[in-house]
């Protein structure tokens, strides 16, 4: 039996990719829908050729261009936020969640209630949300599989385990394309040059994530959902070459780590696939080609995004809400080139500093929270 795919963020990295093994393993996956918020000509190009039954395309702007280059095609197409939340409560095998930001969790939050079992790329869902999506996939009985390179690492690392056995888990980082840079550096460094990631290709937003390492940070809070573990088992390391993604030791100290290449397409299809497998055509890891392995500590001077991030794993929500809310506000300023690079930190850690505690308990308070912490941001002057 074929499985029935929706992918969410579909014209993004995660997505195409998503669609790239569905499209080398036809026997396995049919797609049910797609979703996309801005490239519709690739929108259209996956509609004709996934023959989807449902087609979203999230910006409302867009919806009569969509309509028009799909006018003979035989499929239902939707929009804006309504639209997203129609396709995600359809009752598919697997969601593929590869919207990036906030804007994802409300989709998740639909797949999780109609039983949807999920492949989860869009961590910020996790980071503002963890504590209400998690307890509620559990009542679902909705597996939620990672995609997050090393959080798919630990899940794998995890198979035939035991949490209880387990002492701590490291994830690792590559550090970015600013590791051999200080602050002064960086403060003013181009948004061209944050864009360039030595390992991974990735959307804008997570590649402006790993440069200020925030993106492990947010990894960090993600692991404490996820893996419902506490800040004392989960840290995180440098290891510039990217080749062990997780690594977990156990009370008898025995370590199993999971290492792939550096291609998304490992975590994806492991997600999309299991509990099964699929052969997938990349490079493999040559490691005669391989000159040194390092691990190193995450300077915490040089990358204060990722200590404040890490802090707030087991704090209050509201603190994780604004953190991923003033962040997103900040490297959507950065790219517009409206605010330094250094400054970044600076935005996220006042937008904290200024935030008043509310209860966080369901899912329209998340949302208007989020909200509200965008505010703040945005009002920050520079
Ligand atoms: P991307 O920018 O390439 O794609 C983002 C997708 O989200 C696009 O399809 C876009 O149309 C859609 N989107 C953007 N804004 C939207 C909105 N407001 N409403 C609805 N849809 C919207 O990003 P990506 O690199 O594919 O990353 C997607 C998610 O996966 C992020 O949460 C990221 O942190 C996570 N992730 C990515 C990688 C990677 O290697 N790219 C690795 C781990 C985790
Ligand atoms: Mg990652």
């Amino acid at each position: 039996m074929r499985k029935l795919v929706t992918v969410l963020g579909a014209t993004g990295i995660v997505g195409s990719k998503a669609l790239e093994i569905v499209r080398k393993n036809q026997e396995k996956f049919h797609v049910i829908g797609i979703s996309g918020h801005s490239n519709i000509s690739l929108l259209v190009r996956f509609a004709l050729e996934f023959a989807p039954k449902y087609v979203v395309v999230s910006n409302l702007l867009l919806r009569s261009e969509l309509e028009q280059k799909l006018n003979n095609v035989d499929v239902e197409i939707l929009c804006g936020e309504e639209g997203l939340a129609f396709l995600a409560s359809q009752k598919t095998d697997i969601l593929i969640a590869a919207i990036t930001g906030f804007a994802g969790f409300e989709p998740i939050f639909r797949a999780i209630n109609s039983g949807t079992d999920i492949a989860l790329a869009n961590k910020e869902a996790l980071v503002a949300g963890g504590h209400l999506l998690m307890p509620l996939a559990k009542k679902k009985g909705v597996n939620i599989i990672p995609v997050d390179s090393e959080h798919n690492a630990i899940f794998q690392c995890m198979m035939g385990q035991n949490w209880s056995d387990v002492d701590n888990i490291t994830l690792t980082a590559s550090g970015g394309p600013f590791l051999s840079m200080n602050s002064n550096e960086t403060q003013k460094i181009p948004p061209s040059e944050a864009l360039k990631h030595p390992t991974w290709s990735m959307g804008a937003k997570i590649s402006i994530d790993s440069a200020t390492m925030m993106n492990k940070g947010l990894e960090t809070i993600e692991a404490a959902w996820l893996f419902n573990i506490g800040k004392e088992k989960i840290s995180a390391v440098i290891h510039p070459q990217s080749i062990v993604h997780g690594i977990v030791q156990f009370k008898d100290k025995s370590i199993i780590s999971h290492m792939a290449p550096t291609d998304m397409k490992v975590p994806i299809s492991q997600a999309m696939a299991w509990p099964e497998r699929v052969k997938i055509e990349i490079k493999e890891i040559d490691f005669l080609e391989v000159e040194s392995f390092n691990f190193l500590e995450i300077d915490a001077s040089k990358f204060p995004c990722f200590e404040l991030a890490y802090q707030l794993i087991e704090e209050d929500p509201c603190y994780s809400v604004a953190l991923n809310a003033a962040n997103e506000i900040a490297v959507h300023l950065y790219l517009d080139h409206k605010l330094e690079f250094g400054d970044i930190y600076t935005l996220v850690a006042k937008t904290i500093d200024m935030i008043e505690m509310t209860n966080l308990d369901d899912y329209q308070s998340i949302i208007d929270y989020d909200r509200y912490a965008r505010n703040i941001a945005i009002s920050m002057k520079f």
